[in-house]
């Protein structure tokens, strides 16, 4: 564990811990202390209730926005069916059935207006090669001065100039896409966005106002 991570986890939620612990476990690829830090640090500072998520996973992330305030509502949705069991299952067990909707389905495939906008907050956190397409089809639905935040954009530190270079043909490409998104994402018409070295790389998107 590093000397910040050390530092900062005084005051870490205990059930957090436990699905962490799992996560781990079973080698499901949840968000960062830090990155989980940020996005509650965010989600506070802007005022956050509504927030729309791709990429559920076992639930982690969903619960530590939801615990931020009980007044914050999280739509989240997730493809796979041994996810999503265990999501309603760690939902259901947080008490936070109330706060958090899981949307069993593909993110690129759902109907986008099914949904109920606007949005404070999209978390992109799915596919990594697909953030640009969770990003062009959901991000309407967040309001004006709303934020859009994806993760991973670093891929492990993989994108960064002195990491070795992977010999696996499948991380290569993954690679490549990852470095497309991120070049796009900074210049996306419409948002004002910075990429940041939290957590595995997260970038957050301003929507204009204007
Ligand atoms: N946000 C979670 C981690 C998500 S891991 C956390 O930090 O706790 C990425 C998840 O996205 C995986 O569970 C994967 O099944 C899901 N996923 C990938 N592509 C998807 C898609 N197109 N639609 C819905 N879920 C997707
Ligand atoms: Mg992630």
């Amino acid at each position: 564990m590093s000397y910040l991570d050390d530092l900062n986890q005084k005051h870490d939620d205990t059930h957090l811990k436990t699905l962490s612990l799992y996560a781990k476990e079973n080698s499901v690829p949840i968000i960062t202390d830090e990155g989980r830090r940020f996005l509650s640090q965010m989600i506070r500072l802007n005022q956050v209730k509504r927030v729309l998520e791709i990429g559920t996973a076992i639930g982690y992330s969903a619960i530590a926005m939801a615990k931020n305030d009980p007044s914050i509502q999280i739509v989240t949705i997730e493809r796979d069916p041994s996810m999503q069991k265990k999501a309603k299952a760690s939902f259901k067990e947080a008490g936070l059935n109330h706060q958090i909707t899981l949307i069993e389905a593909d993110a690129l495939e759902y109907d986008e207006n099914a949904l109920k906008g606007p949005f404070d907050l999209l978390f992109i956190d799915a596919a990594k090669a697909q953030s640009e397409g969770f990003f062009e089809k959901y991000a309407p639905l967040v309001k004006k001065g709303g934020l859009v935040i994806t993760d991973n954009l670093l891929f492990h530190g993989l994108l960064e100039a002195d990491a070795p270079r992977s010999g696996n043909r499948n991380t290569r490409q993954l690679i490549k896409k990852i470095d497309h998104f991120n070049h796009w994402v900074l210049n996306r018409p419409g948002y004002d966005t910075q990429i940041y070295s939290i957590g595995d790389g997260m970038s957050l998107s301003i929507k204009r106002i204007d």
